[in-house]
């Protein structure tokens, strides 16, 4: 058969040369980020082309940092972001466990089995485990629940801190979760996060209610008003800009002037229109013209100007007000509620705090220096996802490998249903699993096989019905019960882990033609019909 001249420029690998080169780039990436996993996973410093470093132990960050041009390197990177997005944990575990499906996979297709064999098994083997799941998640008490937040910390940043940090994230949680028809919300994104250099990172603090960084837009308003009605308004209270292109054909001295008026007249009835609805609270996202603020102080309204757009949109969560462009347009039902509003001055800042109905929480990161405050603000973050996550889905698996044995165990029972090459695909899958128990032991310097096999051999001989909660605790560095460990997690992870992991295994090994372009290739041949 000819080449298409389409190419001809190209360089092409195919069926096996080009699974092999793949599955190589799989295990170099996976190679990169193994020695982060779990609470003893070393560091690493990763530096970008403007010489900024940064120490991280997480493997996203440093995926996402690489510069990596392998075309299915990328494809197990997406899948590690989308383990982020999606629960905002797992990101390292999901990349060494589709690199773990590969090399396996690549075993079998040496012995001569078809990658398509494999993709089969591989799907099976994913879905009993899904159906397992049942028989292994614990429900997610309070104290399961500041366990997990812990476990999400664990080898982030120091013990005393993982403790504060999760007690302060599972309260935030608890402010936002939302009753709904189809079961409790709780978004993280509702709980603000306020940074502030200087202090310890013990000082770290949650408030109730929304903290800005801001001050009212009078000293002489009132310091503090009692709970109220308050009004968000998507523009401002200012006297438009004269547009450039407009011409003012000013006649005599007193025009400019009753022109200048006229406007303040309409701002003022703005006000008028605020004082009949009974607001006492207004937040603007534009400015208020300075020579309405006594007016507004006369109204008996605390005013704010340029609060930003998130900013307004957690106010009106909160208070349950809806945002309005402008002010005559506001009715009473746009109005929300509030409880206290407040200005105080922390660190020489002022800072006005609204306590809502709705609750809403705004945690105040705080450190020495700007990377230690970046780092508790990231690991909140990271505690608050675990924790909302389960005030969603109050369902637990215990960690430190002991879910990933437990599978393995039942996935190589689940093979003998098989005949031939599928069953030595489902047994390459359940293989695949233990890389987490190995490499946790691994990276907490013991005999990553010794150690499995004895963590295996716990959880078979022990027979009793909480056998799967047997794991390997790497602080203690022997198998331990992790739930009476504390070692949990979300159920939600695990199981998002091995369907994108899973999922970006056979995309890997659908692909049996690459075809790279030479660099800076020659315009096209357009392919001619003969
Ligand atoms: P990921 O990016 O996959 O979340 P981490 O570095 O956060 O990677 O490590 C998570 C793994 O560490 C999980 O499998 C979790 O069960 C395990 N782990 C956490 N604490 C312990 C512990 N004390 N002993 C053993 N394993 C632990
Ligand atoms: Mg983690």
């Amino acid at each position: 058969m000819s080449e298409v001249p389409i190419l001809k420029e190209t360089t092409r690998s195919t069926g096996r040369e080009a699974l092999r080169n793949n599955i190589t780039a799989a295990m170099a990436l996976a190679g990169a980020v193994r020695s982060t996993l779990g609470p003893l996973g070393q560091d690493k410093l990763l530096i970008d082309d403007e010489g900024r470093t940064m120490v991280t132990n997480d493997g996203v960050t440093v995926l996402e940092s690489a510069k990596v041009e392998h075309p299915v390197a990328n494809m197990l990177i997406n899948a590690s972001t989308t383990q982020d997005r999606i629960a905002r944990d797992g990101t390292t575990s999901a990349v060494l466990l589709s690199a773990e499906l590969l090399q396996n996979a690549w075993e079998l297709v040496l012995q001569g089995v078809h990658p398509s064999a494999i993709a089969r098994g591989y799907r099976h083997a994913e879905e009993a485990c899904r159906n397992h799941f049942e028989n292994l998640v614990i429900k997610a008490t309070e104290k399961h629940m500041l366990a997990a937040a812990t476990t999400s910390l664990s080898g982030k940043i120091h013990q005393a801190m993982q403790h504060h940090l999760a007690a302060l994230a599972v309260q935030a949680a608890k402010a936002v979760v939302e009753q709904r028809p189809t079961g409790p919300l709780a978004d993280p994104t509702r709980v603000k996060i306020l940074t502030q250099t200087g202090g310890s990172m013990t000082d770290s603090s949650l408030v109730t209610g929304l903290v800005l960084a801001k001050k009212r837009v009078s000293d002489r308003m009132p310091k503090q008003m009692p709970s109220g009605k308050i009004a968000l308004v998507d523009g401002g209270l200012e006297r438009r800009e004269l547009m450039s292109n407009v011409k003012l054909n000013v006649s005599s001295t007193g025009v400019l002037e009753s022109f200048r008026q006229k406007e303040k007249t309409v701002l003022l009835e703005q006000i008028n229109h605020l004082v009949d609805l009974g607001v006492t609270l207004l937040a603007c996202k534009e400015g208020i013209d300075d020579d309405l603020h006594a007016a507004l102080t006369d109204a008996g309204i605390q005013a704010y100007r340029r609060v930003s757009r998130s900013d307004l949109d957690l106010l009106a969560r909160g208070t349950n007000a809806t945002l309005n462009h402008d002010v005559k347009g506001l009715t009473a039902s746009d109005l929300g509620v509030f409880i206290q509003s407040s200005n105080e001055r922390w660190n020489g800042v002022m800072h006005w705090i609204v306590e809502t109905e709705e609750g809403g929480a705004t945690f105040i990161a705080k450190g020495s220096t700007n990377e230690t405050v970046g780092e508790v603000e990231r690991c909140f973050a990271d505690a608050l996802g675990v924790a909302c996550q389960l005030l969603e889905e109050p369902a637990l698996l215990p960690g430190g490998g002991a879910t990933q044995i437990a599978l393995a165990r039942h996935l190589r029972r689940f093979a003998e249903g098989f005949a031939g090459r599928e069953q030595l695909a489902v047994e390459a899958f359940a293989d695949a699993l233990e890389i987490i128990p190995r490499t946790l032991a691994q990276n907490a310097g013991l005999d990553p096989l010794d150690t499995l096999l004895q963590t295996v051999a716990k959880q078979t001989t022990d027979g009793g019905k909480n056998a799967h909660f047997i794991g390997l605790n790497v602080e203690k560095k022997r198998p331990a019960d992790m739930v009476e460990d504390g070692v949990v997690e979300p159920l939600r992870i695990t199981r998002q882990v091995l369907a994108g992991a899973t999922e970006a295994a056979l995309s890997v090994l659908r692909i049996d033609d690459v075809l790279w372009a030479k660099k800076d290739p020659a315009a096209p041949e357009i392919p001619e019909e003969d």
